[in-house]
């Protein structure tokens, strides 16, 4: 398992570069904790040259005037490229985040496709047109937004920039994207194959470095057009702030503190599988997990009973070694983030059922390992049952009927996704259209496509992406109005 260290540089202006003061930070495998990379951390200068060099190539380049074909072409050549390099992407994506191969091997699949499906969008991007009143005709032009700026977590770092590259640059917009700071790899690995797949300098740049400085002049800075944001709420609402400056248009893909609500009548073994996957996938690091999950009480002793003797087969240990199901936290901090969290559930009287501490063994030692976790009769007004943990800890919740369900459901300040499990088809409809929440599903979790717009409601963000909808943020609406009458207007 062990890895050379290699150097990675940043992707500005068609350049392969440093950072402008030599800044480095070192990446660490979270697994086993050793030294894994070394990447550019790029401060407010870097920043500003990466801004300028995207304002200038939407501005004076030729992109904007490269047709949609042509755009699509480069997407579809950058899905191609994607594909070629899944092995390197999927491994690399393993040793710097930590989750298991077989996820990053479909995050990779995933984020592959997201370039082809808006690579065909490139050339559907198309207004209306009215013919009332008689004498005029008025149709809607669809145009670039200009400048993004793409500021993105670390739990999906490939998948992040393809959902947020791929509907900018079928827009037209030219962008600036900063992965986080823990996992800059496979954004820069990316850079490669966009500079291997010919676009020309400027129209993508790729920035590595913190949120303060880097991430906060991509934010703040009056020559970006939009900023399209992924991560945490509190840092969406400095986003927010910092964008008002010169109001440009803001996205943000935010927390979520999400119900998985099982019903008596549901598929038990199904939603059983269900609500494990939904809690734990990618350790639990994952903004729609479903953290909180509602049972029936009818069914809540043999449910909770059931999941327990399944939990043991959720292997844990560095995510390229074979039958992983679940690897490390992402950085000592996180996991000591998390286990203060575990640490306040038993505080305030959740009964602790499973994990709860750190695994044993020497493969575990130098990791950053938390295993998974289960409280059971937790009261809604617990913090572990408000506060998004983003880590493997579920927090189970027994309900009474289906009114008390939807109450407990929506209470929250977050509203990104929910599942329902029932077979009463109808009472499961019924539920979901009472749920405050932008990505839900019945008798599934965590299943999304590319085609289907993503993104929260309330506390969980704004603005939607993917799907048809993805494109909508990162295009303006122009309305051209013609006259058809040459009479003079005679008004004066
Ligand atoms: P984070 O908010 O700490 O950081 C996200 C990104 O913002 C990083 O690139 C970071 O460097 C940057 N950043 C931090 N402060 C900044 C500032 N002041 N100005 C500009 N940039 C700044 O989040 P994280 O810990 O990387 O990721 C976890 C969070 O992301 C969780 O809350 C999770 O729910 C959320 N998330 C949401 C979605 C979604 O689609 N809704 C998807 C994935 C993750």
């Amino acid at each position: 398992m062990k890895t050379q260290v290699k150097t990675y540089e940043m992707f500005i202006n068609g350049k392969f570069v440093q950072a402008k003061n030599g800044g480095m930070r070192e990446i660490v495998d979270p697994a086993n904790g050793e030294p894994l990379a070394l990447a550019p951390e790029a401060g407010r200068a870097d920043m500003k040259l990466a801004i300028l060099a995207a304002r200038a190539a939407f501005d004076k380049g030729p992109w904007r005037k490269t047709t949609a074909q042509d755009r699509g072409k480069f997407l579809f050549k950058i899905g191609d490229l994607i594909r070629a390099n899944a092995k390197a992407l999927a491994e690399l994506e393993v040793r710097n985040m930590g989750k298991p191969l077989v996820e990053a091997e479909y995050d990779v699949a995933d984020a592959a496709n997201c370039f082809e499906f808006y690579g065909g969008l490139a050339t559907k991007i198309h207004g209306e047109t009215m013919s009332v009143p008689a004498n005029s005709m008025s149709f809607v032009l669809r145009e670039p937004i200009g400048v993004c700026g793409q500021i993105i977590p670390w739990n999906y770092p490939l998948l992040m920039s393809a959902w947020k590259l791929a509907p900018a640059l079928a827009a037209g917009c030219t962008a600036i994207l900063k992965p986080s700071e823990l996992t800059p790899l496979t954004a820069l690995a990316l850079a490669r194959l966009i500079h291997e797949a010919g676009l020309p300098p400027g129209v993508v740049n790729i920035v590595a470095g913190p949120g303060a400085g880097a991430g906060e002049e991509l934010a703040e800075s009056p020559l970006v057009d939009k900023v399209a944001f992924t991560g945490g709420t509190l840092t969406g609402r400095k986003i927010a702030i910092a964008a008002a400056g010169n109001l440009k248009k803001v996205t943000l893909e935010l927390g979520g503190k999400n119900p998985n609500i099982v019903f008596a009548d549901a598929d038990f073994e199904a939603a059983v599988d269900g609500a494990l996957f939904a809690a734990f996938a990618n350790q639990g690091e994952v903004c729609s997990a479903g953290s909180r999950l509602l049972i029936e009480k009818s069914i809540h002793k043999k449910f909770v009973d059931t999941m327990l003797k399944k939990i043991s087969r959720i292997k844990l240990g560095h995510g390229l070694s074979a039958g992983v199901k679940m690897g490390p936290l992402v950085s000592a901090a996180h996991r000591d983030k998390v286990e203060g969290y575990i640490k306040a559930g038993i505080r305030e009287g959740a009964k602790l059922v499973c994990g709860g501490g750190r695994p044993k063994g020497a493969e575990f030692a130098r990791g950053f390992f938390v295993e998974p976790t289960i409280f059971d009769d937790v009261k809604p007004t617990m913090r572990i049952a408000r506060e998004e943990i983003f880590g493997p800890v579920l927090s189970v919740i027994p309900f009474k009927n289906e009114a008390e369900a939807i109450h407990i459901a929506n209470d929250s300040e977050y509203g990104l996704a929910a599942g329902v499990w029932t077979l009463n088809v109808n009472k499961g409809i019924r539920v979901l259209k009472e749920l405050r929440a932008g990505i839900t599903w019945l008798n599934t979790y965590h299943p999304t496509f590319n085609e289907m717009p993503w993104g929260g409601y309330k506390q969980s963000g704004n603005g939607r992406e993917l799907g048809l909808y993805g494109i909508q943020s990162y295009l303006e609406t122009k309305q051209v109005n013609i006259n058809l009458d040459e009479t003079p207007l005679a008004w004066y």
